[in-house]
């Protein structure tokens, strides 16, 4: 088997000829076949792989040039709408759905010769935190704590992304993050998980959560990788309204690691008793490595961070009871038959979704609902502009603001679930971000005393990616972290 191998490491391999992109192909396709428990994969696209991945040594073999992500393989997270692969946003609503065109994203990838092995698992319409929400039943962590035998969860929404570049079964995977889903999925599993700036990637063709919110990005084992695969997806899109018009940049040719006379912010909101220890350790040996390297580390304030997670579980629910309204068994999906229309869409909409998307299509209905509108809806906006205004202000004094991903790491599968709101305040770090459209990036920082990774987030200003890069990668190439699971699920 291949193993920890990057993108900039499989360019090289099929560079110099060392193995044909087809056996590449070949040897995950086997991996994937053999790590089912793991269960990061809904559909494994073997034929598609395969003939991208000889198209690919056709090239090679007539000395064309070829480009950074040819005969690379990679996977998607089942949100990307896939030409004549099934996509199912892991929601039984969608499990017959098999997509006449390609996203944006997935596009462009295809284009640039990447080798799609498959389509993987997340929590269902990307609403979750641990990928115990899909209709194909939860993604097992490839990581487990040393102390003790429990499955954990991955992360989530994108769960399967995360757990299938942590395990060797791509080399590396798109996921989408509408209030954390690539950040903290990627902290559990000790990869480099980032959000884009809203707007840098088109969202055409990805199955809708909160269109405001939601931003597709690269789950990768190095900072150089997501450089790569950032590049590789973003650009204006004549399909998506809200795409950005600038320009596309060369984020991996222009990457480095200076950090060097650059101020970075430590927001004061994200320190909290309740945090524990070791991720606190963690945050500050982040602090003292960046000081060192040569950028000054300032304590800032942002003062509404705390109403920033309250905001977004109005705002997300609202916008997904909208965009999920589409699913009503008459176009496309299920369909559950009944003697009249009515019935029908209450049939189909019942047996389709699961619980979690039901409770927020009731709290976005509630919350749009006349009389609770301006309560809770235009209170919510106003919130989110509050949040906007607060790092507007951070970023007139610092280049960069630096916290941990998460508020804590993988947890048990079977973890007793009391309240859903437990669940959200996995997402109290990451939420931000999405709220004020800026890009994020979550890179793994070291592991806890039960051997478990942890990660650290940095945030910059809109279209500040090309800075946010160059910060994980110095403070990748200075932590230089390299431990990957044991392989127990074989
Ligand atoms: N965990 C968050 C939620 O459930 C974020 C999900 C996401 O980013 N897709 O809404």
């Amino acid at each position: 088997m291949l193993k920890n191998l990057t993108i900039e490491g499989t360019a090289k391999l099929l560079k110099d000829k060392k193995i044909s992109a087809f056996e590449i192909a070949n040897s995950y396709i086997k991996e994937i076949k053999e790590s089912k428990k793991l269960n990061c994969f809904i559909t494994i696209s073997e034929e598609v792989a395969f003939d991208a991945a000889k198209k690919t040594d056709a090239r090679i073999s007539e000395n064309k040039k070829i480009g950074l992500l040819d005969g690379v393989p990679l996977a998607y997270k089942d949100l990307f709408c896939t030409n004549n692969i099934l996509t199912t946003a892991s929601s039984k609503i969608l499990s017959n759905f098999t997509p006449t065109y390609e996203s944006t994203v997935t596009a462009n990838c295809k284009s640039q010769g990447a080798v799609v092995l498959g389509k993987l698992n997340c929590d269902e319409f990307a609403m979750g935190s641990t990928n115990k929400t899909s209709f194909y039943g939860p993604v097992i962590n490839p990581w487990k704590s040393s102390d003790k035998d429990d499955e954990l969860v991955p992360g989530g929404s994108s769960g399967g992304s995360a757990a299938a570049v942590a395990a060797d079964l791509c080399v590396a995977s798109l996921g989408t993050d509408t209030g954390g889903s690539i950040r903290q999925p990627a902290s559990f599993t000790g990869l480099v998980g980032l959000k884009p700036t809203y707007g840098r990637v088109s969202r055409w063709g990805t199955v809708a959560f909160a269109s405001s919110l939601d931003q597709a990005g690269p789950i990768s084992k190095t900072v150089e990788d997501a450089a790569i695969l950032l590049e590789a997806i973003s650009g204006h899109d004549n399909k998506d309204s809200t795409s950005s018009l600038k320009a596309n940049e060369q984020f991996y040719a222009n990457l480095n690691s200076s950090v060097k006379g650059l101020k970075i912010g430590v927001p004061k909101e994200y320190m909290s008793d309740d945090l524990p220890e070791e991720i606190q350790n963690f945050w500050n040996d982040g602090k003292k490595i960046l000081a060192k390297n040569g950028a000054e580390i300032v304590e800032i304030s942002l003062p509404s961070t705390s109403t920033a997670l309250p905001a977004y579980y109005i705002i997300a629910p609202a916008e997904a009871s909208s965009n999920l309204s589409r699913y009503d068994g008459v176009k496309y999906g299920l369909r559950v038959q009944e003697k009249n229309l009515i019935d029908m869409y209450e049939s189909t909409r019942s047996e389709g979704f699961g619980n979690e998307v039901k409770r927020r299509i009731m709290i976005g209905t509630y919350v749009l609902s006349s009389g609770y509108y301006d309560a809770y809806y235009i209170k919510a906006q106003k919130i989110r502009s509050i949040i906007k205004n607060d790092f507007d202000s951070a970023f007139k004094n610092v280049d960069a603001i630096f916290t941990p991903a998460t508020p804590n790491t993988a947890f048990p599968i079977n973890r007793e679930e009391v309240d859903p709101v437990q669940n959200y305040l996995n997402d109290i770090f990451t939420v931000p971000a999405n709220l004020a459209g800026l890009p994020a990036i979550s890179i793994p920082f070291g592991l806890d005393n039960s051997g478990l990774p942890i990660g650290m987030q940095l945030i910059t200003n809109s279209f500040e990616e090309q800075m946010l890069l160059n910060i994980a990668k110095n403070l990748q190439d200075t932590l230089n972290f390299n431990v990957q699971p044991t392989q127990w699920w074989k």
